[in-house]
């Protein structure tokens, strides 16, 4: 089990102190000659009776830290900066290893990279080693078969090792732009980097495509000039859910949008759909969108936290009830602009428990653009076309959402609460 003393806070913390150092880091790099990160070229896994070995091969060598973790079992090897240029269907497959399930990579923080193995047996760290080879250089991470006591015991000792070395800090979220007196719009592409979410079937990546629309809206949003976009990724990074929202606030966010498109076993699903949050989903399809979205931090390795919910308060439950109406609100102003795209769901609008959308002074709303897994909804979302016309009926929305609000109060902000 984790130590009381981790928490997301500290991780959220730890990518803050990242983002700081990143600085450092180019400042440095421009000062010493610029080579650019690491690339990772290819990969293969070699399987033999009693171990796995999974190699990379490298442009140059770098250093490798590898752990064990649990929840699901796997392993968590940390990097610096690398650019992998692998095609991400190589970790999808597995090969004949007793121990490894699959594995992904990507980048996990500015100047890091993480490759995540997932365990299909407890195994431990034989070793974790880049070297030199020829032009370039390998890094191998070899796993021998242990026992689950045997694993759980490393991996306990890791994420105490962890909570050891975090450091205090004081550091706050990232603010983009200078504040202004517009009121702000959170824009949350979802995934990224080590967590490349959904994929279509020609590879077409979750987090690329969410990306993109995101910043066609941002740029709608603010040439309309009276509402201020902000993207919680500018990159191809992964990301907290818990450092999404924190974004969001830090950023004094009056609307928190997080866009997806993920894909459904039933091929036969698409459209989009809007999602708020509820404690029950009301429809079998949105609790697996929302287990799917729930699982996202997973992905890249952090260990998954329960929700402190704040019951029993009467303020936090008037706000919370007030903030749940305004979602709601945007939610049916999103579906009716998108009518005019043409392409929603049968039933667009949905809730569930979605960890990203639980602020409860924020108003929040998930928008899955359509599924990957449908061929209709593919082509439509690979297309720019596509992507202009809907992100520009998206910004709309949001124009609609605010006015609506500014007419009902005086104080756009925080208007006086009205029961449902
Ligand atoms: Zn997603």
């Amino acid at each position: 089990m984790l130590p009381p003393s981790f928490s997301w806070e500290m991780v959220s913390r730890r990518l803050a102190l990242g983002q700081a150092m990143i600085l450092v880091g180019w400042g440095m790099a421009f000062a010493a000659e610029n080579t650019g990160p690491v690339l990772a070229v290819g990969s293969r896994l070699e399987a033999a009776a009693d171990h796995s070995r999974l190699v990379f091969e490298l442009s140059g060598p770098v250093k490798a830290s590898a752990h064990p973790s649990t929840n699901p079992a796997r392993i968590v090897v940390d990097l610096p900066e690398v650019a992998f240029r692998i095609d991400p269907k190589e970790g999808r497959a597995p090969a004949n290893s007793r121990l490894i399930k699959s594995f992904r990579y990507g980048q996990f923080a500015p100047g890091r990279s993480r490759v995540v193995i997932d365990l299909a047996a407890p195994a431990r760290i034989i070793k974790a080693e880049s070297e030199s080879a020829g032009e370039g250089a390998t890094l191998a991470i070899e796993l021998a078969p242990a026992t689950q006591a045997q694993f759980d015991a490393a991996a306990a000792e890791s994420a105490a090792a962890l909570a050891r070395s975090e450091p205090a800090s004081t550091e706050t979220a990232p603010l983009f732009g200078a504040p202004s007196d517009k009121l702000v719009v959170a824009i949350d592409p979802g995934h990224g980097g080590v967590d490349m979410g959904a994929s279509g079937k020609h590879g077409e990546q979750e987090k690329a495509i969410v990306f993109e629309f995101a910043r066609a809206l941002a740029a709608k949003i603010e040439a309309g000039g009276r509402l201020k976009a902000v993207l919680t990724r500018n990159e191809d990074i992964f990301l907290p859910l818990s450092e999404r929202v924190r974004i969001a606030h830090a950023n004094n966010a009056a609307l928190f949008l997080s866009i997806h498109a993920d894909t459904l076993a039933e091929g036969h699903v698409a459209g989009a759909t809007v999602y708020t949050v509820s404690a029950k989903a009301s429809d079998a399809e949105a609790a697996k969108i929302a287990e799917k979205e729930n699982l996202a931090d997973q992905a890249a390795g952090l260990d998954r936290k329960e929700d402190a919910e704040q019951v029993g308060d009467i303020l936090f439950e008037l706000t919370q009830r007030e903030t749940r109406a305004f979602s709601a609100q945007f939610s049916q102003m999103l579906i009716s602009h998108w009518k005019e795209a043409g392409s929603l769901n049968k039933n667009p609008a949905r809730s569930a428990g979605f960890v990203v959308l639980k602020s409860y002074d924020l108003p929040s709303v998930l928008l899955e653009l359509g599924y990957l897994s449908s061929e209709k909804d593919l082509a439509r979302l690979t297309s720019p076309e596509w992507r202009e016309r809907a992100a520009g009926k998206t910004a709309e929305a949001i124009e609609a959402f605010f006015a609506a609000r500014s007419r009902e109060a005086r104080a756009p902000i925080k208007p006086p609460l009205r029961p449902q």
